[in-house]
């Protein structure tokens, strides 16, 4: 089964670069895949999953909360500031905050909320890549100290999508000193083509999607019904 293959494959990085057995945690991408898979995914117990549209997790998400315990989900797409109350009562975790509004919405939401605050990732557009979102690597210590100090936000780590014509190694290498530097224990980064190396540079959270649910299918049904 591809939950299990993957989920074999995670530890066995694990091992060959020394690291804890479970010291690394599967994000299952479920964006874009018909609602089958996803509860498929469910009922073999995994709980942990990534979306990357605010929209299109509101319509699978609140009920499959509802039909199955423990669920967590990360957001994983970049965020605009009018989906920060949306997307704060329904994600675990951001995993893309990449500017200083979002940082002040997000706390501005928080106190007028009451909610506790979620799992904060700053995302490093570490490829400096013009239409991809994330903080470039040399703002990245302003930007996360901007978000300590001027919004009392506690950020849990980092996140990457490398460019997808580089080797990934340099680009999770370059997270990884950037989340020393600044005392970050969390590093989400790896995806299907490339999970294994980024567990080799420190990842503790790899998003997987097509290796765990098959080829996305777009226009498939991905809202659940009750
Ligand atoms: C879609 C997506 C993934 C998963 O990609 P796969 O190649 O299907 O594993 C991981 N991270 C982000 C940010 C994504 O948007």
């Amino acid at each position: 089964m591809a939950l299990e293959d993957v989920l074999h494959r995670i530890r066995r990085a694990e091992a060959k670069a020394n690291r804890p057995a479970g010291s690394v945690e599967l994000t299952a991408v479920s964006k874009v895949q018909p609602i089958e898979r996803v509860e498929a995914v469910l009922d073999q117990g995994h709980r942990l999953f990534g979306e990357n549209r605010v929209q299109e997790a509101q319509g699978k998400w609140p009920t499959l909360k509802q039909r199955y315990d423990g669920i967590r989900l990360h957001l994983i797409g970049p965020l605009q500031t009018n989906k920060v109350k949306a997307a704060l009562e329904l994600f675990d975790a951001i995993e893309s905050v990449d500017r200083e509004s979002v940082a002040e919405k997000i706390a501005a939401e928080l106190e007028k909320s009451g909610r506790s605050q979620p799992l904060l990732y700053v995302q490093v557009n570490t490829g400096e890549e013009p239409q991809k979102a994330g903080i470039a690597p040399g703002e990245a210590d302003a930007l996360i100290e901007r978000c300590r100090g001027e919004y009392g936000l506690e950020i849990a780590g980092l996140m990457v999508i490398p460019p997808a014509d580089e080797p990934p190694a340099p680009h999770f290498a370059l997270l990884s000193k950037i989340a020393e530097r600044n005392s970050l224990a969390k590093l989400s980064m790896g995806m299907s083509g490339d999970f294994e190396t980024a567990i080799e540079f420190g990842a503790t959270e790899v998003r997987v999607g097509s290796a765990v649910f098959g080829d996305r299918v777009p226009g498939a049904v991905t809202a659940a019904s009750e």
